[in-house]
């Protein structure tokens, strides 16, 4: 199963991609994760992603082509892969092709719809664990004890680009950029659209039945 889930910053992309991922047994292909590891181990990568994601805008192509085929060179990637957070831009989708080749044809696209008033309520109250990438919702889905991750027990946190100025920000480069993705799969007649809106196991299903 080669997937990309496509959404809006705080679509929920992120949780769903994981879940995804576990349930196929297939790697979850984060670039803002390979990015936020890239920060925290002070990379020349990082370094140079620090300031960029920090203030909302994207990182260049050039960088997220080179990172993202440094990932496909692995051998876990031949058996299928759930891709998130990229292609964000028409230049990555456009990479992406040349990477997977043939394999393009197999890829399946599934875009969460989720309005921008939403995500700007959702993304304010989202905390993540900065040990092991758990990600809780202060309204939705908290952690059973106060700022404690349930997972590994480290202190669960904002992360630096989830204030409202920073998200508005996301949201303008995902209309800007990412529209002409989903363009560019809807002539491919490979996007799906998932409504977004509601708990996380509806959602989920939706994702399911749309790759099926
Ligand atoms: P995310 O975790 O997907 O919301 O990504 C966090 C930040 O990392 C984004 O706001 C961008 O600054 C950067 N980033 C992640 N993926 C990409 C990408 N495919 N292209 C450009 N920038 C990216």
């Amino acid at each position: 199963m080669k997937v990309i889930l496509i959404g809006p910053p705080g679509s929920g992309k992120g949780t769903q991609a994981k879940r995804l991922a576990a349930k196929l047994g297939v790697p979850h292909i984060s670039t803002g994760d390979m990015l936020r590891e890239a920060v925290a181990d002070g990379t020349e990568l990082g370094l140079k992603a620090a300031p960029i994601m920090k203030s909302g805008g994207l990182v260049s192509d050039d960088l997220i082509l080179g990172i993202v085929q440094d990932r496909f060179a692995k051998p876990d990637m031949e058996k299928g892969y759930i891709l998130d957070g990229f292609p964000r831009t028409l230049v990555q989708a456009e990479g992406l092709d040349k990477i997977v080749g043939n394999d393009g044809e197999r890829l399946r696209v599934t875009e969460l719809l989720v309005p921008d008033d939403a995500i700007v309520r959702r993304i304010t109250l989202r905390r993540t664990c900065p040990s092991c990438g758990a990600i809780y919702h202060l309204e939705n889905q908290p952690p059973a004890t106060d700022s404690v991750c349930d997972r590994c027990g480290a202190e669960v946190i904002a992360r630096a680009d989830d204030t409202e100025e920073a998200v508005r920000k996301r949201l303008d480069a995902f209309h800007r950029d990412t529209v002409p993705v989903t363009d560019y799969y809807k002539s491919k007649s490979v996007l799906r659209e998932v409504d977004g809106i509601g708990p996380i196991d509806e959602v989920f299903e939706r994702i399911e039945q749309s790759l099926s």
